[in-house]
């Protein structure tokens, strides 16, 4: 018993003994570490080519390959090294493990026989390819393998931090390729002490346990001799009796999970993912052969159909661990999308899609929404989940809160419509644990839910990059199933964790309302031709499934174009991922996002206009199509068949066709330039007075004898910030930007009158806003419109500074409204607590709105998310110019739309709403012959409920999805009526699968239907 004996009182001392005994930096030659690898031989051979391109193993195979040099470098960034190995193992290495060791700056794939079999990262810790656990006589001893090295690492390539814009000519290389043999012993002994050594450090010099694990490894180092293997054993033993020493009943437990966060893009572009999934699943699928109880969770369709596109071969195996259990697809989305800008169309089509390809490749639907990295979550998500299938849900970004400490780990969280979902953030704070001692004790001690919920998530294995758990991780984790001192760890999956929670949910809190995340609030306006994509292609889709499906019904010869609008529909959720929409990404993703945007545009008017050809005879003249469900009355731009562009006053019957008829407006508008160089416009509606830098001095709602505008101050201030974050760059505008605000006063240009009169009346003005940035704008008055446009062109080459515009207004009230997915919500507009101010820049949709009883001022736009409400003044914010990770964000020039709109009543009662539809959802013009007459295919009886979505149904071909949501937060009774011949009506859920229950009357007067406040109702007509 030499190794026990008393121990001076001095626990650094021994503590960091054995952290030598195990140290990879120090005493190598003496200690454990250094024996973990034995002999090395070199490979017989490695050659090399490079292409620019990513390209197939069969095609890179037949290629020739020119002799590598270990260490020699190549490149340049995003280009692919293919190496070809042969390797002959020594016959003397019987018995032994033996690895390929390959240690590159470029993430590396192993192909052996055509088939991709080991992903190497250095980063991820995967640097050994396992070519025999125990090497046998009749075991291959003779290879030729391929190793498909990208130049970039799995950060990409930032030039000289992560963020940072990509270096184009980084150079890299191979600083180990060899065999080598590999002691399975020293390993396992290895991990118990690195174990222990955690243990003291963790659980500190408090904690008796972590003086027990400090002797026990003390005594290990004693006992165990580095030369002579057969010492192990009885080292192995002094572990095991101490991690065998059990907790009682009450202790916590962890459900630890595989996982690989692999972002769908980020600072790398679309097609180097494609790879990182390959990389990471397949040495998931080794481990799964190693480790029978391995659980993988894995998000994002997307990323599975990429891999059953590129590799075929590992999809059928994923699809076999799928069966079995272990490899579990989460999330049911099509990509983790961001939770705050997309529509709310777009997040059920995320659903839709996602649900949809794991039911028709795995047979089977996701129960959680998995989302733990994007940057806030719409309080209409709990709604959209409860209607796809899923009811709860998993994240961990909150814990990234600048200012507040969000107070749950566990709960429910309701949505604006009451609606509960059952939610974990996985009190380690992070998606990407080791399975460390670490992460266990976090897991514990930052539980917000103890004695409520004794279940937490550990999610384990490298991400953002890719990678994946490891081995090592495994080992971990198995090693401390139930030690007495730290939680106990069960290899487990979400549906176990949730069905736990549940079971023992009583105490449970609940949060109501939206997940609002306290950080990266600069990506709701970052990248704004991205913003301006998603914006006008959500329209475009939208107002395509509409003239299809009224195409449909028209004509049953009419090819209902499903499979190119799901190509469409999925090339813009792809775009929704949350470092694509947030404009957190770098420039080749960019220039690929509005790649797809122009895709969609090009593809969905082709669409779009033969579908509106079949509504109409061909002919002379010209109809507008109307997809939203109210009748409108509006001042188009038309083309009369000649080159002359003209304008009218339409009326447009609601989702439907009507003929242009110039209808005379009531009131024209009336243009006049005053003495004092300001101008004059008035509509009936409206006055407004326009100084001559382009701002309003007064804005005038007629009806209710009111100025809109704050006394003293004018509207349309454009307004100028520093923006400099502490890091990130793209994402974060900091609360501090907000003392550097400098208006826009540089006139290049005075207003002018630009339109008359009559129909329209419009000024417009150039400033300066820098020496290299200038803002020219028109502004627009039409007859008979509420609102006033203001058509914004930007050209914008600036460094780190925010562009905003600001309406102070005369409207006082502690809470402002925004638009959010088919809905609204309120947000404070003072700083009384840290919940109040933490929320300085906010987002929104199409409008938001500020009133007190019976008066109020909106603020409506067509592509922009930004806004801030304080105290009076209502701010939209337009432009930012962060230089990481894309140097180029937002440089050029930029065309936009917002518009302000004074009204009386509340916003409801104003039409807001259908306004700032009206000005995303623009007429859309089509050749008819002369005869067309007005025809309207469906009208909704209440104005608070919004007619959103009309589609052919996904697996019903003559049946339409008709979508529908209360808008105002009130109940309501509507009826839908229809000029379709509708046979039967259903209701069904957001994934289309009818509800047998609710057979719903279809009378002459159209379907009536209830609503609480927020309700989104979808319905199954069938044709
Ligand atoms: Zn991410």
């Amino acid at each position: 018993m030499m190794y026990h004996l008393p121990v001076l009182k001095n626990r650094r001392t021994l503590l960091e003994r054995a952290e030598k005994f195990v140290s990879d930096v120090y005493f190598t030659d003496c200690n454990l570490r250094g024996r973990l690898y034995g002999d090395s031989c070199p490979l017989e051979s490695i050659g090399f080519f490079l292409s620019a391109k990513r390209i197939t193993f069969t095609e890179a195979s037949k290629q020739s390959f020119d002799p590598y040099e270990v260490g020699s470098t190549f490149g340049p960034t995003w280009w692919t090294c293919w190496f070809k190995v042969t390797l002959k193992i020594p016959e003397s290495w019987r018995e032994k493990e033996v690895h390929l060791l390959w240690e590159s700056d470029g993430e590396a794939m192993v192909w052996r026989d055509g088939q991709p079999v080991q992903g190497l990262t250095k980063e991820g810790e995967k640097t050994s390819y396992i070519l025999s656990d125990c090497l046998k006589d009749e075991e291959p001893h003779s290879l030729t393998l391929f190793v498909e090295m990208a130049c970039n690492g799995l950060f990409g390539a930032g030039q000289g931090s992560m963020i940072a814009a990509p270096d184009p000519n980084r150079k890299f290389s191979v600083q180990k390729a060899e065999l080598v043999t590999f002691s399975r012993d020293v390993r396992v002994l290895l991990t118990d002490f690195e174990m222990l050594v955690d243990i003291v450090k963790e659980l500190g010099e408090e904690d008796q346990r972590g003086y027990q694990a400090l002797f026990t490894v003390n005594e290990m180092v004693n006992l165990c001799d580095p030369c002579d293997p057969s010492s192990f054993a009885k080292v192995h033993n002094l572990a095991n009796t101490f991690f065998s020493q059990r907790n009682g009943d009450s202790q916590h437990t962890v459900y630890a999970m595989g996982h690989c966060h692999i972002d769908s893009a980020w600072l790398w572009p679309y097609e180097e993912t494609i790879r990182k999934c390959g990389r990471s699943w397949v040495t998931v699928i080794r481990l799964m052969e190693k480790n029978p109880e391995f659980v993988f969770t894995c998000s994002q369709a997307q990323q599975f159909e990429w891999v059953k596109s590129w590799y075929p071969g590992l999809f059928s195996s994923i699809q076999q661990y799928v069966k079995k259990g272990q490899f579990i697809p989460v999330g049911g989305t099509w990509v983790e999308m961001d939770g705050n800008l997309p529509s709310g169309e777009s997040m059920v089509r995320q659903f839709l899609q996602g649900q949809r390809f794991f039911n028709k490749e795995f047979g089977m639907q996701c129960k959680e929404f998995w989302l733990p990295d994007t940057f806030g979550y719409s309080a209409q998500l709990p709604q959209i989940m409860q209607g796809c299938g899923i009811s709860s849900f998993l994240t961990q970004k909150l814990s990234w809160n600048l200012v507040n400490t969000f107070p749950h780990n566990t709960f429910f969280w309701e949505g604006l419509d009451g609606s509960k979902v059952l939610t974990h953030f996985p009190p380690g704070n992070s998606y990407g644990m080791m399975g460390k001692i670490e992460d266990l004790v976090n897991t514990v001690k930052n539980n917000k839910d103890k004695g409520r919920a004794n279940h937490s998530a550990v999610l384990f294995g490298f991400g953002d990059g890719g990678g994946g758990p490891t081995q090592l991780m495994l080992d971990r984790l198995r090693l401390v199933e139930d030690t007495n001192g730290l939680p106990k760890v069960q290899m487990s999956t979400p549906d176990k964790l949730f069905t736990q929670l549940q079971a023992d949910s009583a105490l449970l809190c609940t949060w109501t309302g939206e997940l609002f995340l306290e950080m990266h609030n600069g990506t709701y306006t970052t990248q704004a031709q991205i913003k301006r994509g998603n914006r006008q292609c959500e329209t475009l889709l939208h107002d395509i499934e509409i003239a299809s499906s009224l195409a449909l019904c028209h004509g049953k010869a009419f090819p209902y174009p499903a499979e190119k609008l799901q190509e469409l529909w999925r090339l813009l959720l792809l775009n929704q991922f949350h470092d694509v929409i947030p404009g957190s990404c770098i420039e080749m993703v960019v220039e690929d996002a509005l790649k797809y945007y122009e895709d969609i545009r090009s593809s969905g008017a082709v669409l779009l206009r033969k579908a509106c050809e079949t509504l109409v005879p061909n002919g002379s003249s010209v109809a507008v199509f109307n997809s939203l469900p109210w009748e409108r009355l509006e001042v188009i731009q038309t083309q009369d068949g000649s080159d002359k562009a003209g304008l009218a006053l339409v009326r447009a019957s609601s989702i439907g066709v009507s003929p242009v008829e110039d209808t005379p407006p009531v009131t024209p508008v009336s243009v006049t330039v005053q003495a004092d160089g300001t101008v004059l416009m008035e509509n009936g509606l409206l006055k407004t007075v326009i100084n001559k830098n382009g701002t309003l001095a007064s804005l005038y709602l007629i009806s209710a004898n009111r100025e809109s505008v704050s006394d003293g101050c004018c509207g349309n201030q454009f307004v100028m910030f520093d923006d400099v974050p502490l890091y990130w760059d793209a994402w974060d505008v900091m609360d501090y930007h907000l003392q550097t605000r400098k208006p826009v006063v540089e006139v290049v240009q005075p207003v002018r009158v630009v339109s008359s009169g009559g129909l329209r009346g419009s000024v417009s003005f150039t400033l300066r806003i820098s020496d290299k940035s200038t803002v020219t704008q028109e502004i627009v008055v039409d007859a008979m419109c509420p609102y006033i446009k203001f058509n914004t062109e930007v050209k914008w080459a600036e460094s780190h500074k925010f562009l905003k515009v600001e309406f102070p207004v005369r409207v006082r009230s502690p809470n402002a409204t925004y638009e959010i997915q088919f809905g609204h919500l309120q947000r404070p507009t003072h700083r009384n607590t840290s919940w109040d101010w933490a929320r300085y820049e906010v987002w929104g949709h199409k409008w938001a709105d500020l009133s007190e009883h019976n008066f109020g001022v909106s603020l409506l736009n067509d592509c922009k998310y930004g806004y801030s409400v304080h105290k009076n003044t209502m701010t939209l914010s337009l432009l930012r110019a962060p230089k990481a990770p894309d140097a180029t964000a937002d440089m050029g020039t930029h065309h936009f739309t917002y518009a302000i709109m004074p009204h009386t009543g509340s916003f409801q009662e104003a039409s807001v709403i259908q306004c700032a539809y009206n000005l995303n959802f623009p007429l859309r013009l089509l050749q008819c012959s002369p005869e067309t007459v007005p025809w309207s295919a469906f009208s909704v009886s209440s104005q608070a409920v919004i007619l959103e979505t009309v589609k052919q149904a996904e697996d019903k071909g003559g049946a339409l999805v008709v979508r529908l949501y209360e808008s105002f937060g009130s109940s309501v009774t509507a009826t839908l009526s229809t000029t379709l011949p509708v046979r039967e009506a259903w209701l069904c859920d957001l994934l289309e699968k009818q509800d047998p229950s609710h057979p719903l009357q279809v009378t002459s007067k159209g379907i009536a239907l209830d609503f609480s406040p927020f309700q989104i109702v979808s319905l199954l007509l069938i044709m």
